[in-house]
């Protein structure tokens, strides 16, 4: 920040697409000043290696990316553990928590997002109680899971799936509960769920689906168990969290941005309505050309991949974002990819196999693959990636889709 307090750019968020996009801009201008402001009290860190240092593959300090040098030799201001708090002058001014105001010529909003404060009745003061977003969370939970003996895991996604290894990982008894009828129902058929819900079990996991906390049990000042919405009561000294994740935006109200359902909403160049400002990463709500609609994106190399393009674009170079979504985890044995949007109001066609399991569900539009889920078959994603781009006509083509003897490259 210069005397003056003002910035050519200034970057909200000091994860992987602000910082990107700062590396990028200074890769296109060699003399505007660049600043980040970022809440969180570090240099940027992966949280996708989080659960891989907590399940001891890797030490602790591999999870950071850069050092204050690398801010340094690109002559990028950090300013780490300070908030933005407003917004004001047309996007062309920020309050920071401190009470200092900087004005900028071009904003970035990479504000991502944080996980909603647990509210299970009994919860309060309790410390065994887990979430995994941040650093702080992951530092709080290592040296607590060797006195770990039976734990609870709430809710039905990715983060629910790194718990459970690493819970498995030592040897702690776990139940999982899930508010929704079956394990991943956001993504997939209930067929694909039973075989992920049957590995858990072949894992030693116990399940419980449509089911939540309602309340937790506490003794002395320590978590006991939880009582289910069902009445269940299940010990455990420790609860760990995969549920409730919320934008950060509400310090954006107020200057004039336009919100979509879950973020800001952006055009293909990652543009908000308010001119001067830009938005990548989680929380943006952007317009996507691969697929042809408007959503948010939650995985790391999206957030990546919009920074780079972001930063060419504040720096002049306009950039339009293109890229598939993609995700891929391999968890308990299995490997599930998620490729473009799955999307369960549209039809979809299933292949599939017990053993070895093997899972591939195919979501189409008009005869066009709009995403798939893919488990236990990580060579088709590229096959799937290219008819989705390439936007392939697969219509009549149904019966070839589902028959996992037919080689997925000979069908179109
Ligand atoms: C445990 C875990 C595992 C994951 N695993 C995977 C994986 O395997 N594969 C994958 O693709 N993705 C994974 N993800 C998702 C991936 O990490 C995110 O998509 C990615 O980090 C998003 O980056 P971002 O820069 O948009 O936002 P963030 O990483 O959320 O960064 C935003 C930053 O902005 C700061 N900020 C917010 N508001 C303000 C404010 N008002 N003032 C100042 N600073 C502010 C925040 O503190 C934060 O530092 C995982 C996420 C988690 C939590």
């Amino acid at each position: 920040m210069n005397s003056s307090n003002g910035v050519d750019y200034l970057i909200i968020g000091g994860g992987i697409a602000g910082v990107t996009a700062a590396e990028t801009i200074r890769e296109h201008d060699k003399s505007g000043s660049i600043a980040i402001v970022s809440m969180e009290p570090h240099l940027l860190y992966s949280r996708v290696l989080l659960p891989s240092y907590l399940k001891q593959r890797i030490k602790r300090e591999q999870v950071f990316m850069r050092r204050i040098a690398d801010f340094d030799k690109s002559d990028i201001g950090f300013l780490a553990g300070e908030e933005v708090t407003a917004v004001g002058a047309r996007g062309h001014e920020v309050t920071l928590s401190s009470g200092t105001i900087v004005r900028c010529r071009k904003l970035l909003v990479a504000a991502g997002g944080r996980v909603a404060p647990v509210t299970y009745e009994g919860a309060r003061g309790l410390q065994e109680i887990y979430r995994l977003q941040t650093i702080e969370d992951a530092d709080r939970l290592y040296p607590a899971l060797p006195n770990i003996k039976e734990a609870v895991v709430v809710g039905g996604g990715f983060i629910a799936l790194e718990f459970l290894e690493i819970l498995q990982l030592r040897g702690i008894r776990t139940t999982l509960l899930c508010r929704d009828e079956h394990f991943g129902a956001r993504l997939m058929s209930k067929a694909g769920s039973q075989m992920i819900e049957g590995n858990f079990e072949e894992h030693g996991i116990r399940i419980l689906m449509g089911e939540d906390v309602a309340s937790v049990l506490g003794q002395d000042g320590y978590l006991r168990g939880v009582v289910t919405a069902r009445g269940k009561e299940l010990r455990a000294d420790g609860l760990f969290v995969g549920v409730g994740l919320l934008r950060n935006i509400e310090f954006l109200q107020g200057f004039g941005i336009s919100l979509g359902k879950k973020g800001i909403l952006a055009d293909a160049y990652l543009r908000t309505n308010v001119s001067d400002v830009f938005v990548a990463g989680d929380i943006a709500e952007f317009e996507d050309v691969a697929l042809g609609m408007t959503h948010t994106v939650g995985n790391w190399n999206n957030a990546f991949l919009q920074g780079k393009a972001v930063g060419r674009t504040m720096a002049g170079k306009d950039t339009q974002f293109i890229n598939l979504p993609s995700y891929s985890i391999s968890n308990l044995g299995f490997h599930w990819t998620v490729v473009g949007n799955p999307d369960l109001s549209l039809p979809s066609v299933i292949r599939e196999q017990r053993t070895p399991p093997q899972y591939l569900e195919f979501f189409l539009r008009d005869g066009l693959l709009m995403g798939a889920v893919i488990i236990n078959l990580p060579r088709a994603q590229s096959v799937l990636q290219r008819w989705i781009l390439e936007r392939r006509n697969l219509s009549g083509k149904e019966g070839l889709l589902a028959d996992i003897k037919v080689a997925l490259e000979t069908i179109v």
